[in-house]
């Protein structure tokens, strides 16, 4: 039932690249300590889907590291059925703010007997003393039964609102109690933690990237070019043996699958600014608002494609609602009138080699003229951070964790109200029609996640917590 991912083996001495020798000292020491505080006991990372979006992306880049700090990391992933998740999704949207149907006895009776028959499973494996990671409300009614077998608990939140309203209070009263159990919580900003875990101890660790894993490593332009024209996503002679990156566990790879798109004409040509945001087909994500912001714009006037992509709808296990979002953007489109739909491409991306997607989602965000992340809620957005550490001008939503991401006109632009599509619209066409400013944008958005979002950081603050941890 619970399905172990495998993790490779990363040394963290490859952050030196990107790092000043005081950090390197500082993630050295924390790393030994925690080492140290754990003594061969193992340390249990549980989550709810091993692909798509951005918990699992997460995990993907830092457990190898730690794994090559010498600690015995392991990876679950924990079952449910289409119910659970479907509860669970509205669990997770209510914590966005999103208003919806409050819990029930039925949904309680469905959540804990699911945490149940996966906490047993897991129970039978974990030794008194070993840490173990929950991530976010999926996993959490696992705390009581882990911590009953001696488990040290921690329960890491990666979503929030920053304001209490009562879908908000809701969703937080049907959490608090499996939270009673834990020793400690990890939340993505200050703002996200509830009045009644604010006594309690509590760590802050926003989420951050891997500069090497396919998803963010350097990769050459011609590369790019080669990824996205063999996928079908852009214009142009396919060279056999170009489309290549290197996978996570350090072999090489190349890009085999195309995409799934549905457009009106051919892939977009070499020279056509592309405006890209890529995201699970999520509501929250407003894929609605940005075609429907960029059909808008006048940047249609001059040439510019809109390219909507995300997983392939239904590879993403606990994200139910993909495949009914991909189908109002699809109908949406088909309502347009030709010369606008001729300018949108929607795409879903093959998920059967994450490697790959991955590959193909750095193509993107690196051959994006301008990177969009129209979120009407975000706990964090990493498409953010993934597309400022390649230097790309992002016009995104001013919600949740991405007000701490971008200062506007700084390292990007901000939507003050992402409901407003006349606003975006106009942010687009500052961007493509200022290169110097676009380029200004870029090279300060590296800089920014440098000092604050790679995951060098991330390691640091969870080695500190397990040394916190009681023994
Ligand atoms: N992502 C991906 N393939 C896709 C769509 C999304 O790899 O087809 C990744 C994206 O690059 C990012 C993560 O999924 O790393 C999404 O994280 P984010 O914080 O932006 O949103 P979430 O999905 O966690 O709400």
């Amino acid at each position: 039932m619970l399905q172990e991912v495998p993790i490779p083996l990363r040394s963290f001495e490859r952050w030196a690249e990107h790092a000043t020798p005081e950090r390197m000292k500082a993630l050295q020491g924390a790393v030994a300590s925690a080492r140290a505080r754990l003594q061969g006991r193992v340390l249990w990372m549980v989550s709810s889907t091993r692909v798509g979006g951005g918990v699992a992306e997460l995990l993907h880049a830092l457990l190898g590291y730690v794994r090559g700090a010498g600690i015995d990391v392991r990876w679950i992933v924990i079952d449910g059925t289409p119910d659970f998740f479907r509860f669970t999704k509205r669990l997770h949207n209510a914590l966005h703010g999103v208003e919806g149907p409050p819990p029930s006895d039925a949904d309680r009776r469905l959540y804990e007997e699911t945490s149940f028959r996966n906490a047993l499973e897991l129970a039978s494996m974990i030794r008194p003393g070993d840490a173990v990671v929950l991530h976010d409300p999926q996993t959490a009614g696992l705390a009581p039964d882990l911590a009953r077998v001696g488990a040290r608990v921690v329960w890491r939140c990666h979503i929030g609102h920053d304001r209490m309203t009562d879908d908000v209070r809701r969703a937080w009263r049907f959490l608090l109690p499996p939270l009673e159990a834990v020793h400690a919580l990890i939340f993505t900003r200050r703002a996200y933690v509830p009045p009644e875990l604010a006594g309690r101890s509590v760590v802050f660790v926003p989420p951050s990237i891997d500069p090497f894993t396919p998803k963010n490593q350097e990769i050459a332009e011609s590369c790019v070019r080669t990824i996205l024209v063999h996928t079908g996503l852009l214009a142009g002679a396919a060279e056999p043996a170009g489309a290549c990156f290197v996978r996570g566990d350090g072999t090489p790879g190349r890009v085999d699958r195309a995409a799934d798109v549905i457009r009106l004409g051919g892939p977009t040509l070499p020279e056509t600014p592309m405006v890209v945001q890529v995201s699970r087909w999520d509501r929250l994500k407003d894929p609605l608002g940005v075609l429907r912001g960029f059909v808008s714009s006048p940047t249609l006037l001059a040439p510019c494609d809109l390219v909507l992509a995300g997983p392939t709808v239904h590879a993403v296990a606990d994200d139910p609602e993909g495949a009914e979002v991909f189908n109002e953007v699809v109908d949406t489109w088909r309502a347009l009138p030709h010369h606008q739909r001729r300018r949108v491409h929607l795409v879903n991306l093959p998920m059967a080699d994450a490697d790959e997607n991955a590959a193909i989602v750095n193509a993107l965000q690196r051959h994006a003229a301008i990177v969009v992340q129209k979120s009407l809620h975000e706990g964090f957005g990493l498409t953010v951070t993934e597309a400022m550490w390649k230097a790309r001008p992002v016009v995104a939503s001013a919600v949740g964790g991405i007000q701490d991401q971008i200062t506007d006109g700084v390292d990007g632009l901000l939507l003050a109200d992402p409901t407003d599509l006349a606003a975006f619209a106009v942010a687009l066409r500052r961007l493509l029609e200022d290169p110097p400013l676009a380029a200004r944008l870029g090279s300060a958005a590296r800089e920014s996640v440098r000092g604050r979002f790679l995951g060098l950081e991330s390691l640091v603050k969870y080695a500190e917590l397990l040394v916190l941890l009681p023994t």
